[in-house]
């Protein structure tokens, strides 16, 4: 069976889906690895450490989609803006393909890929189950989000972050406030205490506080009533209007007395809240810097432009929608480990062998033999269809 790693052709875009330390695991399994030359390059893996490790290399990109039985990309048909739509047209009936490919928030693209005939897993897809902890991608690149946004606040901020005393003066120690403690909040938490600065963190979920605790910051207790703000999957419930306003008020002085505001607050399925409002910017002091890990999904702060840098009233607002692609060695490092750790979950003596009671590959396959399967991506296809015809 053939695996295909073809280029990431996504502007921007540097990571690769597969490594080459994972070639001969795969290898192991039964699996030719055919890899697209310079497919790994802007990651910093040669084709020649491909060939080493066992891989071949495919001269065209046409050649990865005819020969290979399973894709393995970052960004498959739905995440990978118009590159996804010329994929599109070289997928063949029967081929399986594993990535992100945002199937809640494209899911006419999952319908079109369904109607090829394409037996495809999405990576958002998968169950955070302890078992399925190898294969989360969101994790993993969550992960590298909240440590990279720690570095561009840094790099942005007329400040140091660490305090210093030295013998002209004491340097006071950089005031950050981490808004949402999930995986990118923590690994931001983490990163910042690292550099030294005073770190400071909230979430809705009050579980979150010990382990907040437990970083070495303070846990910001806005004292607002939290009642099933968590829903059985750990992650956060979506409030109403009138719980984000009051949010918004009781932030505002944090926020005002900080030098770094990152803001990671999401709910599964929904825009992002707006959490820091254009007259909470207008309380910070100048040189102040926002690094807005929500801005793929809106944004929490009004002022956020995805991938732009906004300058208002003297504080900076960053909306960077792809870190992990700028940490392009170790994001495909992660990913490759968790692609194949489901592709492995999936096969049995090198063949595809889906067993549909199980969780994970249930939870992740999207569409096989010509249908859209998933519920979760049926569901949104209809919500969407809903609106075309009303509009
Ligand atoms: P996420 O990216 O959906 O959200 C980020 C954070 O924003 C969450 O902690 C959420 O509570 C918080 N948030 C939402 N609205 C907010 C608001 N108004 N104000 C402040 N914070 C707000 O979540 P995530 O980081 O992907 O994961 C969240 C949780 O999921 C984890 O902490 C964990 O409990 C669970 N999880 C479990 C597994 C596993 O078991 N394998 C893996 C990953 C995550």
């Amino acid at each position: 069976m053939i695996v295909g790693i073809p280029k990431e052709l996504y502007p921007g875009e540097r990571r690769v889906s597969m490594v080459p330390a994972l070639v001969p695991t795969l290898a192991k399994a039964g699996f030719e690895v055919l890899v697209e030359t310079s497919a790994g390059e802007s990651a910093g893996f040669s084709d020649r450490s491909y060939v080493e490790k066992g891989a071949s290399l495919a001269r065209h990109r046409s050649q990865v989609f005819t020969d290979a039985e399973v894709l393995l990309q970052v960004r498959s048909p739905g995440a990978a803006g118009n590159s996804g739509q010329i994929d599109l047209e070289s997928l063949r009936t029967g081929q399986a393909i594993i990535g992100l490919s945002e199937p809640l928030a494209e899911p006419t693209m999952a319908l079109a890929v369904a109607r090829r005939g394409i037996t495809a897993f999405s990576m958002e897809l998968i169950p955070r189950i302890t078992r399925a902890q190898s294969m989360d991608a969101l994790s993993s690149m969550a992960t590298i989000a909240g440590y990279k946004a720690v570095l561009l606040a840094a790099e942005t901020l007329p400040r140091m972050f660490p305090m210093m005393i030295t013998a002209a003066g004491t340097i006071t120690p950089a005031r950050v406030f981490i808004v949402g403690a999930g995986v990118a909040g923590l690994q931001a938490i983490a990163s910042a205490r690292r550099l030294g600065a005073k770190v400071e963190a909230y979430d809705v979920r009050p579980a979150v506080k010990e382990q907040v605790e437990s970083l070495g910051a303070r846990f910001v207790d806005l004292q607002l009533k939290t009642s099933n703000t968590e829903d059985a999957g750990g992650y956060a419930t979506t409030q109403d209007e009138s719980f984000y306003r009051q949010q918004r008020e009781i932030m505002a002085k944090v926020i005002a007395s900080s030098d770094v505001v990152i803001t990671t607050a999401l709910v599964p399925g929904k825009t992002a809240p707006i959490l820091v409002t254009t007259e909470m910017v207008a309380g910070m002091d100048a040189g102040a810097v926002i690094v807005d890990l929500a801005a793929e999904r809106g944004g929490n702060c009004a002022l956020t432009r995805p991938d732009q840098t906004v300058m208002k009233h003297g504080v900076t607002i960053l909306g960077p929608t792809n870190l992990p692609s700028t940490v392009p060695f170790h994001a495909s490092q992660m990913y490759a480990k968790n692609v194949s750790t489901l592709l492995l979950h999936l096969v049995k003596n090198g063949q595809l062998a889906l067993d549909f009671d199980d969780e994970i590959t249930k939870g992740t396959l999207v569409s096989r033999g010509g249908d859209l399967i998933h519920p979760l991506v049926r569901k949104a296809l209809h919500t969407c269809e809903e609106v075309n015809q009303s509009q």
